[in-house]
């Protein structure tokens, strides 16, 4: 490397990706307990944990969730080969690199041709790599590569972990960020399944004491009712197009449900007037609705209709739901679900059921510490202040026992004055100083400072180990 080079290097500052964070301690401490009591409560609705690669094709999300969606088209990373075989354009995916210009304007008319363009999509669907942008695309692929169709049905399947969106970053909006979910595979699509599901997450918000939690449900028809209610829907829009924003007026033709998920001030008393999905769900649908609502009050499970709760991609169906939470401002979403019964078939899979919903475990967090469920600083049980060589022998012993205990110990490394020690243990919050000496050594009886009051007391090791778990005993 030359001198220059060298020079350079030394002022490199390198920082975390835009719309990425690092989760550091105490915060972790939380994400772990949201964690563990998902692994808990979901253990106790018989979901078992499924483990994800965090790479898939682009054909995956390409055919579920769809080319027109906008995490399909705008959001989601593709990973880039070293040697490409094809180019992927922002927004359009094209042909092999060319270094001239005319080889390009050939590749150019042959991607033109539908038949060829199709071909050479199918391909960049299979050979591009993503980083996944949701997880219910991955686990109905794994349902289908693994034959789960031949195991008692419905499968119930949990999973957690990392998302990718190249989205605006904002509060509880990032570019990687984190969910919790949960789908039911196969079997029927009873109405009890769909408010199983519902009951399982807010029983998981419960054990969490998630604050101001508010369920919004609706009902969004199927492949028979849903495009009559669209095309009224169309209708009726078109009647008062003129008094419609430039979006809305572009979601007429291409999206009209989209239309009711409008945040337009100037448009909400246009939309109160449309038409609700409710009354035009045909009788299956209808008869599936009012036996979801009738199960959740048997489970004793408060939601709100909410006619306008719609989601834009096609293979949902009849239930669906969004979760809010308190302290998120506009990103207060903590929950979506519903009912998918065409996906698995849609991904080549045999016709199967499907219903899940995922959590967005970073705005989860945030609502908890909004309302004060965070842990405070991680403290430690005991800190092990100790002077001389014999001394130092004890305390790796007494750290041993006492970690083996289940009590956090922190071990300095080199000595320092007792004066110094018990200073480092009050500033690490530890709750006590366990001291050891010459003295203590020699005599076997180990000296306690509790430090909250200053107290101090001599024991033996083993009324010590004694005391210390009868104390925090009393404290849980
Ligand atoms: P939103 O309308 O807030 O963009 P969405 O409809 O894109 O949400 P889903 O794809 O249904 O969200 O994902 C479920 C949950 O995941 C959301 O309710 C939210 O809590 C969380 N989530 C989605 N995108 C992000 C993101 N970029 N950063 C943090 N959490 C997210
Ligand atoms: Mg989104």
């Amino acid at each position: 490397m030359s001198e220059g080079a060298a020079k350079k290097d030394e002022r490199l500052k390198f920082q975390a990706v835009r719309g990425t964070r690092d989760l550091l301690p105490p915060e972790t401490a939380l994400w772990n307990r949201v964690e563990q009591a998902a692994h808990d409560v979901f253990g106790t609705f018989s979901f078992g944990e499924i483990r994800l690669p965090a790479i898939e094709t682009l054909g995956l999300f390409a055919r579920s969730l769809g080319t027109e969606t906008d995490i399909v088209g705008k959001e989601m990373f593709l990973l880039a080969e070293r040697e490409p075989s094809v180019v992927v354009h922002p927004g359009r995916f094209g042909p092999p690199p060319q270094s001239e210009q005319d080889r390009r304007d050939e590749a150019e008319r042959v991607f033109s041709e539908p038949a060829m363009r199709e071909s050479i999509e199918h391909q960049i669907e299979e050979s591009v790599l993503v980083l996944r942008p949701e997880a219910t695309a991955s686990v109905c692929r794994a349902y289908i590569e693994h034959g789960m169709q031949q195991l008692p049905q419905p499968v119930k399947l949990y999973y957690m972990g990392p998302m990718f969106r190249r989205e605006r970053p904002q509060k509880g909006r990032y570019r990687q960020f984190y969910q919790i979910g949960a789908e039911v595979l196969g079997g029927s699509d009873a109405p009890a399944i769909d408010a199983e599901v519902i009951e399982m997450v807010m029983m998981f918000f419960d054990r969490l004491e998630l604050q101001g939690v508010q369920l919004d449900l609706n009902s969004i028809g199927c492949r028979e009712c849903r495009p009559r209610y669209i095309e009224l829907l169309r209708a009726e829009l078109l009647k008062v197009k003129d008094k419609l924003g430039a979006d809305s007026q572009r979601r007429i033709e291409t999206n009209p449900l989209r239309v009711l998920d409008s945040k337009l001030e100037s448009e909400q008393g246009i939309i109160a007037a449309l038409p609700h999905i409710a009354d035009h769900l045909c009788e299956e649908c209808a008869a599936h609705y009012a036996a979801v609502k009738h199960q959740l009050e048997m489970r004793g499970v408060i939601y709100r209709e909410n006619w306008r709760l719609v989601r834009g991609l096609d293979y949902y169906m009849r239930t669906t739901f969004e979760i809010t939470a308190q302290g998120l401002g506009s990103q207060n979403a903590v929950c979506g679900g519903g009912r998918y019964d065409g996906l698995v078939e849609l991904l080549g899979g045999p016709p199967t059921k499907g219903i899940g919903f995922a959590i967005g475990e970073d705005r989860l967090i945030l609502s908890l510490q909004e309302s004060g469920k965070a842990p405070a600083q991680q403290g430690r049980d005991v800190y092990i202040a100790w002077m001389g060589e014999r001394a130092h022998a004890t305390a790796i012993r007494a750290a041993k026992d006492l970690r083996k205990a289940g009590f956090s110990v922190e071990l300095p490394p080199v000595e320092q004055k007792f004066g110094k020690a018990l200073g480092q243990a009050d500033k690490l919050g530890a709750k006590y100083a366990l001291i050891l000496g010459d003295n203590e050594v020699s005599e076997g009886l180990w000296t306690l400072k509790t430090l909250a009051d200053g107290s101090q007391a001599k024991y033996t090791e083993p009324d010590l180990l004694e005391h210390l778990r009868k104390q925090k005993a009393l404290s849980s």
